[in-house]
């Protein structure tokens, strides 16, 4: 099923749809059914979404001149775009009686009419299924990159997403530091509040670690109750800002069960990428830190600077 959303005031789609509101003056699709009959086909040669919509985007010109389309997806976090974002722009939303598969806006500079729009209408019921499909495929590999229990990025999601922003910083000479998270003494929270309350523990930790850091930032389950923050375009103060605020969220946190009442600190390292680091040398860095900060009392943030400082003082 397709339907209308919204259009912006430019393209009035409700208020012309309002004076022709009677069913059956709708304007009806006016597409060659060789036209539906070749995208179709075509719609059906890739899973992948980016590669769907560009193929759709340039079927779609034959019947209806379209500057742009974006595709949004909130829950799974999607935004693509194709083309122009041209002022005059109208909205559909996709969707089976089953699935929900996102909201597709055309944009153009001039006025959609009511016979493109019935047409656009009739074009997008091709899009349904193929995009029902690559949704699927496109949750199934995001699903393989992450951890099942906590929700948070894998090693494999890790081992890739870090030496691409590693390469991409250096390149470009950005800032890049990593914090690496455990949450202290968690064998004692297993013994004395059981396994499952240990698993919402680690749940509500990487939820509330997701929560403190921003969209571009990336969260990983680096091991049992150890976890690996990456902040892109972030120096040496804004980690330890970031963590901070980490350390004291987490710590903010109250869990309850028969057992009893329940509260968890975390140690946190931080480190910032150098000239001459690469993905090993940076996680080394921040990894010492965590166990400056374990040994050091736990419960606190310490940068790879701090490290540094204090290896040079133990010379
Ligand atoms: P420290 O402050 O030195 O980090 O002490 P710790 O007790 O946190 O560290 P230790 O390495 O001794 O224990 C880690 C515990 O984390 C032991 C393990 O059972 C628990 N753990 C690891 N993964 C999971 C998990 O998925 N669920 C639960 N419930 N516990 C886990
Ligand atoms: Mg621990
Ligand atoms: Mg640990």
């Amino acid at each position: 099923m397709v339907s209308p959303l919204h259009s912006n005031g430019r393209a009035q789609l409700r208020e012309e749809k309002a004076v022709t509101s009677i069913g059956d003056l709708a304007l009806k699709p006016d597409l060659r059914p060789e036209l539906l009959l070749k995208l179709s086909g075509k719609l059906q040669t890739t899973l992948e979404l980016s590669q769907l919509l560009e193929i759709f985007f340039e079927e779609i010109q034959q019947a209806v001149l379209v500057d742009g389309l974006t595709f949004a997806h909130s829950a799974n976090n999607l935004l693509i775009s194709q083309g122009k974002n041209s002022p005059h722009s109208v909205s559909y939303r996709l969707q089976t009686q089953q699935d929900y598969m996102g909201d597709l806006t055309f944009h153009r500079s001039t006025r959609f009419r009511e016979h493109e729009l019935a047409n656009l209408e009739g074009l997008l019921t091709t899009l349904v299924y193929p995009m029902r499909n690559a949704l699927r495929y496109y949750e199934a590999l995001a699903a393989a990159f992450r951890d099942p229990l906590t929700g948070a990025g894998n090693r494999v999601a890790l081992d890739k997403t870090l030496s691409r922003e590693v390469e991409l910083a250096k390149r470009h000479g950005q800032q890049l530091s990593v914090l690496m998270i455990d949450l202290d003494h968690f064998k004692q929270v297993n013994d004395e509040f059981g396994h499952s309350m240990g698993d919402k523990v680690l749940k509500d930790a990487a939820d509330c670690m997701t929560a403190c850091i921003r969209q571009t930032d990336m969260c990983f389950r680096y091991g049992g109750e150890e976890f690996l923050v990456m902040l892109s375009s972030a120096d040496q103060a804004g980690a330890l800002r970031i963590a901070e605020r980490i350390r004291m969220s987490i710590s903010d946190m109250t869990f309850e069960n028969a057992k009893g009442k329940l509260q968890v600190t975390t140690s946190i390292g931080c480190a910032t990428l150098r000239g001459i680091d690469n993905t090993d040398s940076l996680v080394q860095r921040a990894d010492t830190a965590l166990y400056e900060a374990k040994h050091g009392g736990r419960n606190r943030v310490i940068s790879d600077a701090d490290t540094a400082f204090t290896e040079s003082e133990r010379v």
